[in-house]
C-alpha cells in the first residue's frame, strides 16, 4: 500500500502527488499530515489517497517518516473543496490546501501552552462598588470592566486591550478584587463570555415569516436564500434562531462577517447565546489563539464558527448552515492567489455538504440580487425595523447653496444645528467622512460639476502623489490637464476633494469644546485591538461623537446614536470605479441605518454637491429597488459586470523601467495569444496597457494590462491562460492576475 502525498511546496514542478511507502504498523488516513523525505530534506505533506502501485521503481520509493498529528487535519469535505478551488483558480493543490489550515500549524510553529490568567475575586454584583473605589485610575476601572463577565482572562489577552496591565492588576489583587492563576487552557479570544444565557426575545412578525420559510429547508439541508432586511430589522436574531436549530439537529453552523474587529456585537451576541460552542476565527487573533480555536472546531467542541472571509474553510463537520452577513461587502473577495470569493466557496460547501446557505444584507450586492431575481436564490424580505421603530428621517443638504450663502465650513448650517441639539440632549452622533488616500477627484463648488471622462461613465482622477499633473481615466487611458474654470458654469471655484476625518475632528473640537470625539480610520485603528478600544470609548458614552471612514458604517448597533451626518457624499460617488455608485448607495444606506436604533428616532443629514443625483436620492429614501433597477440597467448598457468581466495583469517592481518593460511584454503576449485563438479574441471587448491610478504603491511602480471580457467559456479559457502567464517566474518584477478585482486603483 502506498500513500499519495501532496507535498507542501508551491511550485509548478511539484504540482502533483508523490507516492510514499507506509512503514509497518503506521496507521494513516486520508487528510492526515505527514513528514516525508523530499530530495535532501524533510517536508510536510497531506495524504490525499492510497494506491496499490505506481510508476516509480520500487527501489526508488521512500517511506513516510511520521504523522504530524494523530488525526486527519484535513477533512474529506475540505479536501474536496481544495481540489475544486485549485481547479477553479488554476493553481496547485498544495496552495489551496494551505487555506484549510491555520498558517501557524505549518512548520509546527504553535504548541499548547500554559499562561497566567486573571479573574474576579469578588461576586460580579460587587463590581460596581469596586469601580467607585478606583479613584482616578482609568486602567483599573477598564480592567475591572473587562473581568466583569466572571471569566478567566489571560493576562496576555488583557495586554491587547489595556497597556501594561500587570501593575494595575497587582494593585487590584492586593485589594482582594482580582486573583491570578497559572492554567493550561485554550486561548479563548474575548474571554469565556457570560455564564448566564441571554434569554430569547419574542420574534417580530417578519422574523417569524422568514424563519417559517427557512426552517423546513434547514432541516432538510437544502435551500439558498438572500435575506434583504432593512437596517435594524433584526437579522441577527434570525441567524441566532437558525443556528440554534442547526445545533439541535446535531450539525454545525458558520456565520461569516465582513471583518470581526468591526462586528464585536455580533460576536458578543453569539457568545451570550451559545457560550463556549461558539468559536471566533479572524486574522487579528494571535497564532496560538487561532490554532486553539481551530482545534476546538476540528474536535467538534465548537460547533458555531464566527469569522471573517477565511473562516469559510473552517474544519466544521456535519455542516448544516452558512450565513454570510453583509454579503455585499468586498472583503469577501480575495483577489490574490489563490483567488476566491467566500460567498462562492460557501455555496460550494453548502451544495456538497448538504447545508443551507443564507446571504443577508440591507443593501444586497447587484450580483446577488440579480441572481435572486433570476431564481438562483429565494428572496426573503424584512422591510421594517423591529418594534415598529421608524427608519431614520434623511435630509439631503445642497452644499452649493451653503457656499452661495457664504458658509465655507465643512458642516452645513443644518448639520451644525442638529449636532448642537443632539449634544444638548445628551445623545450621540456619528459622522462619516470617507476620505480615501492617493487620489482626489475634481469638482466645481459652485455647480457641483464633476470632471468626467468623455469616453467612460467614471470621474477623472488627479494623482496626488507620483502623478504627472494630469487628470486621468483609468478605464480607457484618457488624460487631460485640470481645468482652470468649470466647463459647466465658468466658476473658478474648482476644488480637489481632499478634506479628511482629521479635519472633521478639528472642526468638532472648535464647535463643541470639551465634547469627547473618537476618530476611527486606518491611522487610529492599527494595532491588535485598535477598533475595540475606540468602540468601547464610544459605547461607554465617554465620547459623544464618532468620526470615521467607511469602517464605521458596518453593522454597529449603538442605541444612543440619534444623528448621523455624511460630510461629503460625493466622495465615494466619484471614485473612478464602475462600482462607485453601488458602493455609495450601500455606504449611505448602511451609515444612515446606524441612527435611531434605540428608542429615540434617528435623523440623518447627507451633505452633497449633487443633491439631484439619483443614487443620493435613492439612498435618502432608502429605496433599494429604485437603486437596483437604475444600476442594473446602467451596467447592462455600459457593459460592466455582471454583464462582462473586468480583469487585469498587474505588474509591480521597485524598478520603474522594469515594471514597464514587463508589462509591455505581457501586453504583446496577450495580443499574440488572441491572434492565435480567434474564439478568445471575439470575447475581448477591451485590452489595453497603462498605469493604474495609483502609479506607485509601497515603493513599487505599477503597470497593468486592463481588459474587459464577455461572460463566456472562451473568456474563462483566456483568463486561465493569463493566470498561467502571471505565474511565470520573472526576475525583478511581480505579476498578478486579478479577475473582477475588488478595486482597480
Ligand atoms: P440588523 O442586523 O437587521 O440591522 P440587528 O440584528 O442589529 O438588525 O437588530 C437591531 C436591534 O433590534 C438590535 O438591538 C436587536 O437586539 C433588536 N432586536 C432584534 N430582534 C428583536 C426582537 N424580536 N425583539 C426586540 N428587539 C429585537
Ligand atoms: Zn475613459
Ligand atoms: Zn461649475
Amino acid at each position: 500500500m502506498l500513500a499519495q502525498v501532496i507535498v507542501d511546496i508551491v511550485h509548478e514542478n511539484v504540482a502533483r502527488t508523490f507516492s510514499y511507502l507506509i512503514p509497518e504498523g503506521m496507521a494513516l488516513s486520508v487528510g492526515q499530515r505527514v513528514a516525508v523525505p523530499f530530495g535532501p530534506r524533510v517536508k510536510e505533506g497531506v495524504i490525499v489517497g492510497f494506491s496499490e502501485a505506481c510508476d516509480v521503481p520500487p527501489e526508488k520509493l521512500r517511506a513516510v517518516k511520521a504523522p504530524l498529528e494523530d488525526y486527519p487535519a484535513i477533512l474529506p469535505c475540505q479536501l474536496e473543496l481544495a481540489r475544486r478551488m485549485a481547479e477553479n483558480a488554476h493553481c496547485p493543490l498544495a496552495e489551496t490546501l494551505r487555506l484549510m489550515l491555520p498558517a501557524e500549524m505549518r512548520g509546527g510553529r504553535v504548541q499548547v501552552r500554559r499562561q497566567t490568567v486573571a479573574r474576579l475575586a469578588i461576586p460580579r454584583e460587587a463590581v460596581d462598588d469596586a469601580l467607585e473605589g478606583q479613584g482616578r485610575s482609568q486602567k483599573r476601572r477598564m480592567l475591572l470592566n473587562l473581568l466583569r463577565d466572571g471569566g478567566k482572562h489571560p493576562v496576555d489577552e488583557l495586554r491587547m486591550l489595556v497597556r501594561d496591565p500587570l501593575e494595575p492588576l497587582r494593585q487590584l489583587e492586593a485589594a482582594g478584587l482580582v486573583a491570578f492563576s497559572e492554567e493550561e487552557l485554550l486561548r479563548r479570544p474575548g474571554g469565556d463570555g457570560p455564564d448566564v444565557e441571554t434569554p430569547d426575545p419574542p420574534l417580530t412578525p417578519s422574523q417569524e415569516d422568514v424563519l417559517s420559510v427557512m426552517l423546513p429547508e434547514l432541516r432538510q439541508g437544502t435551500g439558498r436564500f438572500l435575506l434583504h432586511g432593512v437596517t435594524g430589522s433584526g437579522k441577527t436574531e434570525v441567524f441566532i434562531r437558525l443556528v440554534r436549530e442547526t445545533l439541535r439537529l446535531g450539525k454545525s453552523a458558520m456565520i461569516l462577517v465582513p471583518e470581526i474587529a468591526l462586528t464585536p456585537q455580533m460576536v458578543s451576541w453569539f457568545r451570550g447565546r451559545f457560550g463556549a460552542v461558539a468559536a471566533v476565527m479572524h486574522s487579528r487573533l494571535s497564532a496560538g489563539e487561532r490554532f486553539d480555536e481551530w482545534r476546538r472546531i476540528r474536535r467538534g467542541d465548537a460547533r458555531v464558527v464566527i469569522g471573517a472571509r477565511s473562516a469559510v474553510f473552517a474544519p466544521a463537520e456535519r455542516l448544516g448552515l452558512i450565513v454570510v452577513d453583509e454579503e455585499h461587502e468586498t472583503t469577501y473577495l480575495s483577489d490574490r492567489h489563490p483567488r476566491y470569493d467566500a460567498r462562492e466557496v460557501a455555496q460550494w460547501r453548502c451544495e456538497t455538504e448538504g447545508a443551507t446557505l443564507l446571504l443577508a444584507s440591507a443593501t444586497p450586492s447587484i450580483l446577488s440580487f440579480a441572481r435572486a431575481r433570476r431564481g438562483d436564490f429565494t428572496l426573503l424580505e424584512m422591510p421594517r425595523r423591529v418594534l415598529d421603530r421608524p427608519l431614520p428621517e434623511v435630509t439631503v443638504v445642497d452644499m452649493r447653496r451653503e457656499l452661495e450663502q457664504g458658509n465655507r465650513s465643512i458642516f452645513s448650517g443644518l448639520l451644525t444645528a442638529k449636532l448642537k441639539d443632539c449634544m444638548r440632549r445628551g445623545e450621540q452622533a456619528m459622522l462619516l467622512m470617507n476620505r480615501r488616500g492617493y487620489n482626489a477627484f475634481i469638482s466645481c463648488r459652485s455647480c457641483g460639476h464633476v470632471m468626467k471622462c468623455p469616453n467612460c461613465d467614471v470621474s477623472l482622477t488627479y494623482h496626488v502623489s507620483g502623478g504627472d499633473g494630469q487628470l486621468h481615466c483609468h478605464y480607457c487611458g484618457h488624460a487631460e490637464p485640470p481645468p482652470s474654470a468649470c466647463p459647466e458654469c465658468g466658476s473658478a471655484y474648482i476644488r480637489y476633494f481632499g478634506a479628511g476625518t482629521q479635519k472633521v475632528e478639528e472642526e468638532l473640537h472648535r464647535l463643541f469644546p470639551g465634547v469627547g470625539v473618537v476618530r476611527m480610520d486606518i491611522d487610529t485603528t492599527s494595532g491588535k485591538d485598535g477598533h475595540g478600544r475606540l468602540l468601547e470609548e464610544f459605547r461607554s458614552g465617554r465620547a459623544r461623537v464618532l468620526v470615521g471612514t467607511q469602517m464605521i458604517a458596518k453593522g454597529l448597533d449603538f442605541p444612543r446614536v440619534t444623528l448621523v451626518g455624511v460630510v461629503a457624499a460625493d466622495m465615494t460617488l466619484n471614485l473612478p470605479d464602475y462600482r462607485s455608485r453601488e458602493r455609495t448607495f450601500q455606504l449611505l444606506t448602511q451609515v444612515a441605518g446606524r441612527a435611531g436604533r434605540g428608542e429615540t428616532p434617528g435623523q440623518v443629514v447627507i451633505q452633497t454637491y449633487k443633491p439631484e443625483d439619483e443614487i443620493i436620492a435613492a439612498s435618502a429614501k432608502q429605496d433599494y429597488r429604485a437603486f437596483f433597477e437604475r444600476e442594473f440597467a446602467r451596467r447592462r448598457t455600459g457593459l460592466y459586470p455582471p454583464f462582462t468581466i473586468m480583469a487585469r495583469l498587474l505588474v509591480e517592481s521597485p524598478n520603474p523601467a522594469m515594471a514597464q518593460k514587463r508589462a509591455e511584454e505581457l501586453h504583446a503576449r496577450c495580443l499574440a495569444l488572441l491572434e492565435e485563438r480567434p474564439a478568445w479574441k471575439k470575447r475581448v471587448l477591451m485590452l489595453r496597457l497603462d498605469q493604474p491610478s495609483v502609479t506607485v504603491l509601497r515603493g513599487k511602480t505599477r503597470w497593468q494590462v486592463m481588459m474587459k471580457l464577455l461572460v463566456n467559456p472562451a473568456a474563462e479559457e483566456f483568463a486561465a491562460a493569463l493566470t498561467e502567464l502571471a505565474r511565470e517566474p520573472f526576475d525583478g518584477a511581480e505579476t498578478y492576475f486579478e479577475y473582477n478585482p475588488t478595486t482597480m486603483m
